[in-house]
């Protein structure tokens, strides 16, 4: 029987969610998806000096708005827990030490104040190969004295010892064989002075504990490969190895290299899924979600970054993605990001959904901007009038407040240049005309407004945009006699009468 798929998107909790570890969410989600698999939310969280208050809970929120829940979490639980590597601690120690007793690792016993000096008077020091005889550690010291070093608990790491010039290799999903050279990989810590494995020894014995079958990551996780690739081929065996994938990185809209905050921070876009706020320096970072993206449209717009079905279909509902994704059509270069597109997306979206699927968070919107909505049916016809002019969410708070409370300034100095006594009278007629409809429809409302034109001899085309104004405060908004016809009878004579006297 071939192993079941079980995937795992494996962060640090050390801040907001970068749109790139969305994507890797994503990606993995859908493979699992595809074939009847579980996806695995796992928590890394070894390194305690970066740990970050908030940032697990935000993970939750980010994967739940993005609708990509996992089926094993810290949270929710599963047959392989504790899903928190902090909480995993007593796991990891006997491997390292199976390691050292093998020869494949060792005890290095130098102080942060020696290697600090190293690093000082070397350029680029690394503790590798070269440079391991020259240092404090049990392939230098004599036995005895490590024996007494170790019984008198004085600190000291665990390093793996990288084998002299052996080709390490694998075959990756994305980019087919790749293969390094061990001389040219330090030897990593694996378990610290503190008891804690550090991430390289961790994720090789949770994706073995957890029986994961593929690990998909970012791209800046190919050069720690091969010190995984060893670690699998000493304590479980390279042919139980999962199968990889490391994801092309997301890359900045102008020149080169990855997309970062401050990229975002620059041109004006977010970066993260949502909104952050840093604990400790409490800056904040506005995310996707809060700028007015649909969930629905973030995903479809990320999983379009690096990665097509190799057809012109661009707008794929996470449904479809499941059905039509595959990591051999992900892309081996970087995707460039596109706030263009990402809006195109969502405008996409907005145009295609059906109102009530974003009624809610418009609703919240609005209400911040103090608007209640007491009549839902109105606010469905107003969605549904607008929805078409909105790109963001955010875009219905201007494109709909004028149904529910008159506007609060109007722009009359659009109006007053070819402003007359002709259009004056018009408008006190339209006033007259409106006073008798019954009852209150788009085209009775406009048919009287053209007859009464016709009889002024105004052309329409003249006192619409002046009509507009009334009613909106400004040249936007849909059609004049859909939103008379919203707001209804008493309100749109209140706000002709109302500008009529601001024009006097
Ligand atoms: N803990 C790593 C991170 O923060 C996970 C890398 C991996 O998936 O192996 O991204």
């Amino acid at each position: 029987m071939s192993k079941k798929i079980r995937v795992r998107f494996a962060p640090s909790p050390t801040g907001g969610l970068h749109i790139g570890g969305v994507r890797t969410v994503l990606y993995n989600y859908l493979f699992a998806k595809q074939h009847g698999g579980d996806f695995i939310l796992r928590i890394e969280d070894t390194d305690q000096t970066r740990f970050v208050s908030g940032a697990e809970e935000y993970i939750y929120e980010t994967l739940s708005w993005c609708g990509l829940e996992p089926d094993e979490s810290p949270k929710k639980g599963g047959a392989f827990g504790p899903y928190r590597q902090s909480e995993r601690k007593d796991s990891y120690r006997k491997y390292a030490e199976q390691l050292v007793n093998e020869g494949k690792a060792y005890y290095a016993f130098d102080t942060s104040e020696e290697l600090e000096t190293k690093r000082k008077n070397v350029a680029n020091f690394q503790y590798n190969i070269a440079s391991r005889i020259e240092m404090k550690n049990s392939l230098t010291l004599d036995q005895d004295n490590v024996k007494k070093l170790l019984s008198e608990n004085v600190p000291h790491v665990i390093r793996i010892k990288m084998p002299t010039d052996e080709e390490i290799k694998f075959t990756d999903m994305i980019r087919g064989e790749v293969a390094f050279n061990s001389s040219q990989v330090d030897d990593k810590v694996l378990l610290k002075a503190d008891g804690m494995p550090t991430y390289h020894l961790a994720v090789v014995v949770d994706d073995h504990l957890m029986q994961i079958s593929h690990a998909f990551r970012g791209e800046e996780w190919l050069p720690s490969a091969p010190v995984h690739i060893l670690l699998w081929r000493y304590l479980f065996g390279e042919e139980n190895m999962p199968q990889w994938a490391h994801l092309p990185l997301i890359l900045k809209p102008d020149g080169n290299g990855k997309l970062s905050k401050r990229d975002g921070d620059r041109l004006g876009f977010p970066v993260f899924a949502m909104d952050w706020t840093d604990p400790k320096s409490n800056e904040k970072t506005t995310g996707f979600k809060e700028r007015g993206f649909l969930p629905e449209a973030f995903i479809n717009m990320l999983a379009l970054l690096g990665w097509n079905e190799g057809s012109e279909q661009e707008i794929f509902s996470l449904k479809e993605l499941i059905e039509k994704f595959s990591m051999e059509r992900v892309h081996k270069g970087g995707a460039k990001f596109n706030y263009d597109k990402a809006k195109w997306f969502n405008h996409e979206w907005i145009k295609k959904f059906p109102v009530a699927s974003f009624q809610l968070p418009v609703e919240i919107l609005l209400k911040d901007n103090g608007i209640n909505i007491d009549d839902p049916k109105k606010f469905e016809k107003v969605l549904e009038l607008v929805k078409d002019r909105c790109t963001l969410l955010t875009d219905f708070v201007p494109q709909s407040s004028f149904f529910f409370q008159s506007p609060e300034s109007i722009d009359v100095s659009a109006i007053q240049p070819k402003w007359d006594e002709k259009k004056n009278r018009f408008f006190i007629e339209l006033i007259r005309a409106y006073e008798f409809i019954n009852p209150w429809q788009h085209d009775d409302l406009e048919k009287e407004f053209k007859e009464i034109a016709a009889a002024s001899q105004i052309k329409p085309g003249d006192v619409l945009l002046p009509f507009r104004i009334m009613l909106v405060g400004g040249k936007f908004g849909p059609g004049v006699f859909d939103i008379a016809a919203i707001i209804g009878k008493e309100e749109t004579i209140k706000r002709i009468t109302h500008t009529l006297q601001l024009l006097k």
